[in-house]
């Protein structure tokens, strides 16, 4: 079975060995298991569905989301020689009966269609005449509510499925492997979980770096210097940035492509194909530009602004280096993009699933701040394995010593406590720990504090680029309500009680204290409540009439 497989790997894509991981999604599937397949963007997963249904009898269903990815997909097969067609609102009513005619008579290997013809009762109908031997769920994620696209109208295959006369084999396909949603997606098509193949998340092939604290103008234009020969992506957050970006580059003479929803559909087109067909060398793009773009020389993807939650930033990233060769990824971060963020998410019409949002972007942010392995974090982020450190990436190349900030993390845990947990957003923590006369701080009599002013050597801008950093290694954790809210995690406790070490490149390091170290007393008055009593009693000396005045959120 497996030889007719590799043949036809070969006959029609032209391809000599399976990849990783594509071997055995097939063979489950041929052996009739309905089977889970997770492989990142660009792994090859639609072969996974195609080959089988190469070799079934029978008409084989794949469920696809966008209009676009189906085209791309089914004009690919046709090419290959493979009858496929695909069924979607672009058609017209009268389109859709003819190809569901020919559907029936057999003339199609593959037939793609949206999720939502699903609710058509017309359509299902039709749809139980044909011979169905495989349903291909292709970016399964959009079953669930924890993906990053969940479509209502994916929740409806199921019910297809068992409406249909005779069982056919289920596979599902997805690049976004967090258990949450692996778990939703076997549940709503009743896949055995065993059968799931999981294939490593880590690009060999890709070095991620985020570069903070840089005008991102002049480092690009660095970049693209360098890189003049190669064929890279920038992504912008708005299209505002897009146009912007694509006119500065474009006079600083490079070879420039751009995209965007808001272009005339001639224009996109033409700058997708000229970038395509190397005519140009960069596209700039708002995220709307990728979906089913197959392209595989891209050398580099920089972020220009900070992407709203992990999943877009790695499918956005991974479009590189998709033949194999040595590609890099960079985000340019700048901490005001988190409230350009922020705002997008509030603007945004599905107010559920805001806290769901807010969550996801804090761990973009993360990304950002940490100094561990950034390839490491992505795949830990995705499928919760682990690997060791990539030894590429911006984090694992970077030659600067740690150093040694227990003290200033403590400093800073502690001014949390005496705060109140989940009281207050980082700005005021910073605010309070460089003494600031703010009016706020001043109001709520938090000078009175014995954290007020301990740090007074740095700026509220680095101490509160610290507490990010604190955030990313999970010893601050953060609430998302109407203001984000800060508290001490159990990590951050076990730093407080000097059990733990901290260590940071980036230089934090405050003069040393003066004689009668504030820090000591301090951490023994802190110490002592948490080894008492595990909760710390709150060391507020303001009352709860000046929060509200103050209209600082308080905790429920
Ligand atoms: P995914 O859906 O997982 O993002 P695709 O199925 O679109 O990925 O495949 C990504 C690219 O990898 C395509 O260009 C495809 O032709 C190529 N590819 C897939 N399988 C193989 C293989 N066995 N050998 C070489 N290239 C492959
Ligand atoms: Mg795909
Ligand atoms: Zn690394």
């Amino acid at each position: 079975m497996l030889q007719q497989a590799r043949s036809l790997l070969e006959k029609h894509y032209g391809y000599s060995s399976f990849r990783n991981g594509q071997e055995q999604a097939i063979q489950s599937v041929l052996e009739g298991n309905d089977t889970l397949c997770v492989m990142p963007t660009g792994g090859g997963k639609s072969i996974c569905y195609q080959i089988p249904a190469l070799m079934f009898q029978g008409t084989s269903v794949v469920i696809s989301p966008l209009i676009s990815l189906m085209k791309d997909q089914v004009d690919a097969l046709l090419q290959a020689g493979i009858p496929a067609a695909y069924i979607n609102s672009s058609l017209s009513a009268a389109d859709v009966h003819e190809r569901m005619m020919k559907a029936k008579q057999g003339e199609y290997r593959m037939l793609y269609i949206a999720p939502e013809r699903l609710e058509s009762y017309e359509f299902m109908n039709q749809l139980m005449e044909l011979s169905i031997p495989l349903v291909a769920v292709d970016e399964a994620h959009c079953i669930s509510q924890w993906g990053h696209d969940f479509r209502p109208s994916y929740q409806r295959i199921q019910r297809m499925i068992t409406q249909l006369p005779v069982k056919p084999v289920v596979m599902a396909l997805t690049a976004t492997a967090t258990p949450k949603v692996r778990e939703d997606i076997c549940q709503s098509l009743n896949i055995d979980e065993d059968h799931s193949i999981l294939t490593g998340f880590a690009r060999e092939n890709l070095s991620f770096s985020v570069v903070k604290g840089q005008d991102r103008l002049p480092f690009l234009k660095d970049f693209l210097k360098k890189n003049e020969t190669e064929s890279g992506i920038i992504y912008a957050a708005t299209r505002k940035n897009v146009d912007q970006l694509h006119d500065l580059l474009n006079k600083n003479g490079i070879r420039v492509s751009k995209y965007h929803a808001g272009m005339s559909d001639e224009d996109r087109i033409s700058g997708q194909e000229d970038f395509l067909l190397d005519r140009t060398s960069v596209m700039v793009a708002t995220s709307a530009f990728g979906m089913g773009i197959d392209k595989s020389n891209i050398r580099y993807v920089v972020h220009y602004q900070l992407p709203k939650n992990m999943e877009s930033y790695y499918q956005e990233a991974g479009r590189a280096g998709r033949d194999g060769l040595d590609s890099e990824c960079i985000l340019l971060y700048s901490p005001q993009d988190v409230q350009v963020q922020r705002f997008l998410i509030d603007q945004s019409s599905d107010r559920m699933r805001m806290p769901q949002e807010l969550e996801k972007l804090q761990l973009m942010v993360d990304y950002c701040h940490t100094e561990n392995c950034l390839q490491r974090k992505i795949v830990q982020y995705f499928s919760e394995m682990d690997m060791p450190p990539c030894g590429r990436c911006g984090n694992c190349t970077d030659s600067r010593e740690s150093r040694d900030v227990t003290k200033e993390a403590q400093m800073v845990l502690s001014c949390v406590i005496r705060m109140g947990q989940k009281r207050f957003g980082k700005a005021l923590v910073a605010q309070v720990l460089t003494g600031s006369q703010n009016r706020k701080v001043i109001d709520l009599s938090l000078n009175q504090l014995p954290t007020y002013g301990i740090m007074k050597d740095k700026s509220a801008k680095e101490v509160t680029s610290f507490i990010e950093f604190l955030i990313s290694q999970d010893l601050i954790g953060v609430e998302h309500g109407t203001y984000p809210l800060i508290y001490v995690n159990p990590g951050g406790k076990d730093v407080l009680m000097g059990n733990m070490p901290v260590q940071r490149k980036e230089a934090v390091q405050t003069k040393t204290l003066a004689a009668g170290d504030p820090l000591f007393e301090e951490l023994r008055a802190v110490r002592k409540s948490l080894a008492e009593q595990e909760k710390v009693p709150p060391f507020v000396i303001f009352s709860d009439t000046a929060l509200k005045d103050m209209c600082v959120k308080q905790p429920e």
